[in-house]
């Protein structure tokens, strides 16, 4: 659909944008030329799933249409996926994911993180990261570092 009204999109105008469009038992995919998410300017959102219709949709800024990431990463979000850096900038330590996946070595990477041990930590927003002491064993999912 085109709709000049919504070109430059805010999310408070999701229901008046939707509900006259939705489709039932589908992805609802809107692509508008910008996104408001309260006062931030966003590339996309998406829910996590629920038994709610408005599960079924996802914005993306039409700029990020097909540019492999922005689609993929609120499909993850609709597929109920966190980002793979939940949590990195948690000032609580102990809530941030481990670069280990070692039980021995404290992994907490089915609790912490995005919740799964087969996406390795990501610090992704950390400002000071370092990886002092750390060593690679193979790949990059088993990067060991002292805990
Ligand atoms: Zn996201």
């Amino acid at each position: 659909m085109n709709n000049t009204a919504f070109y430059d999109y805010d999310n408070t105008e999701e229901t008046a944008l939707c509900s006259a469009n939705d489709v039932t038992n589908a992805i609802n995919i809107y692509f508008t030329n910008s996104i408001l998410f309260g006062s931030l300017a966003v590339s996309g959102y998406a829910y996590f799933p629920s038994t709610l219709s408005v599960t079924n949709r996802i914005f993306v800024q039409s700029l990020y249409a097909t540019d492999t990431r922005t689609l993929t990463h609120e499909l993850g979000h609709y597929f109920n996926l966190l980002h793979t850096f939940q949590s990195s900038t948690d000032a609580n330590q102990t809530n941030r994911e481990y670069v280990t996946r070692d039980v021995f070595q404290g992994a907490n990477c089915a609790t912490k993180g995005d919740l799964l041990c087969d996406t390795p930590a990501d610090p992704y927003g950390r400002d000071s990261l370092s990886l002092v002491g750390c060593s690679r064993k193979g790949s990059y999912t088993v990067l060991r570092c002292p805990i």
